[in-house]
């Protein structure tokens, strides 16, 4: 049975205009800003830059541009910004030193989705596999390992925040017959602790294990580590199978984003198993955000290696001020080698929630991103002083 409706608005050419927004909306959206405004200057607690400007983007918004589907494919779908991620993708794989021509990746919508992407690659390689992960592992970790539905073993942590060495050690020889999937983190999220990939690939060597596969978590140092001079080893020259970057973090961005990159091999044989559905199916979402490619695009082009370099080196320069100014007044702050995070006695409720920090137990950290300035520094540091002098009864 059919229902022949008569439509009450002919069809025509004419496209009705969005309707513009009512006052009262408009005000509301004006205020916000202002807030916003207000919160970004003493964002130092969380590691977003904030020192962008893609305003020259806004004619973007007025098209439906998406990326549904692989990058490096022919999509029926040409809305998209595919070029514009093409090469963004390839800025990544050569810093993190990706072998030419060995490996693939994508603009993803932030760290946690690179992250199940290479965790996904590891349990399609090793169904039987178990991933393993430390304790100081982002908690997106646990979640992306029961959405996998992946046998997962936590690996203890020093209080530093590295993996606890000899207990990955152990527990991999418990369990020489089954293959590991280890989450090794370049940058924890607390510490900014990098874990080390050649004592890790070390062991896997003395216990003779050759079937295991290597996700490097970096979404903030992956993007710190390629302007210093001596870095920690961190990429694919460091035997991983698969890295997750943040974009919204160290190159900072108005929407999360960050690029997901692995081995070629293991990406096909995910890519095969789904051909039968007629595409090359290979990102974990289906459409994509098709304005962070050009919002990664801009940076880079804006910036440069150099831009970049110099980013980082002002950023480690504010995380050894901050160290200096906080034992100034006798608390002791500390940071990694190559780290902008800046850990330091957890000072109190009033002040994590004044400056929007993240405490984890007795520590909480900073994170001197390009756009923190010395005066935020100052004040921080003053705040978190007196409280702590205050719970000390003034000592030290
Ligand atoms: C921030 C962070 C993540 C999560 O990244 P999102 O971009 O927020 O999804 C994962 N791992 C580490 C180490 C992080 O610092």
């Amino acid at each position: 049975m059919s229902v022949t409706e008569t439509p009450t608005i002919a069809p025509t050419d004419a496209v009705e205009p969005m309707p513009p927004l009512p006052p009262e909306a408009a005000e509301r959206l004006e205020a916000f800003l202002q807030r916003v405004q207000g919160i970004a200057e003493t964002l130092i607690g969380y590691p977003c830059s904030q020192d962008f400007d893609h305003t020259n983007l806004q004619p973007f918004l007025r098209y439906a541009l998406n990326n549904v589907g692989d990058p490096f494919a022919d999509s029926i779908y040409r809305e998209n910004t595919f070029e514009f991620e093409r090469e963004v993708v390839a800025f990544f794989q050569k810093h993190l030193r990706a072998p030419e021509g060995l490996t693939w990746g994508y603009v993803t919508s932030g760290g946690t989705e690179g992250n199940l992407y290479g965790l996904y690659l590891g349990r399609e390689l090793f169904p039987d596999g178990v991933v393993y992960y430390s304790e100081h592992t982002h908690y997106s970790v646990a979640k992306i390992v029961r959405v996998l539905g992946a046998r997962s073993i936590m690996i203890r942590g020093r209080p530093d925040g590295e993996m606890d060495y000899d207990d990955l050690y152990e527990t991999l020889k418990l369990r020489r017959d089954v293959p590991p999937i280890i989450m090794a983190n370049i940058g924890t999220t607390m510490h900014g602790a990098v874990d080390d990939l050649r004592t890790i690939r070390a062991m896997l060597a003395d216990l003779a294990i050759t079937r295991y596969y290597i996700h490097a978590d970096a979404a903030l140092s992956g993007m710190i580590l390629p302007w210093v001079e001596d870095p920690q080893p961190f990429g694919f020259d460091a035997g991983v199978d698969s890295v997750a970057v943040s974009g919204h973090k160290f190159i900072g961005s108005p929407i999360p984003c960050g690029v997901a990159l692995a081995v070629r091999r293991n990406v096909d044989r995910v890519a095969r198993s789904v051909e039968y559905v007629g595409c090359m199916d290979t990102t974990i979402a289906g459409s994509r955000n098709a304005l962070n490619p050009l919002i990664l695009w801009c940076a880079i082009q804006r910036w440069g290696e150099e831009g970049l370099r110099r980013r980082a080196q002002r950023s480690l320069a504010m995380a050894d001020y901050a160290v200096a100014r906080f034992r100034d007044h006798g608390i002791k702050a500390w940071r990694h080698r190559n780290s902008v995070t800046v850990v330091f006695p957890n000072p109190g409720m009033e002040i994590i929630s004044r400056w929007q920090m993240a405490p984890q137990r007795g520590i909480a950290h900073i994170i001197t991103l390009p756009h923190v300035t010395q005066s935020t520094v100052d004040r921080l540091v003053e705040q978190a002083a007196e409280c702590l002098g205050a719970s000390k009864g003034g000592e030290e």
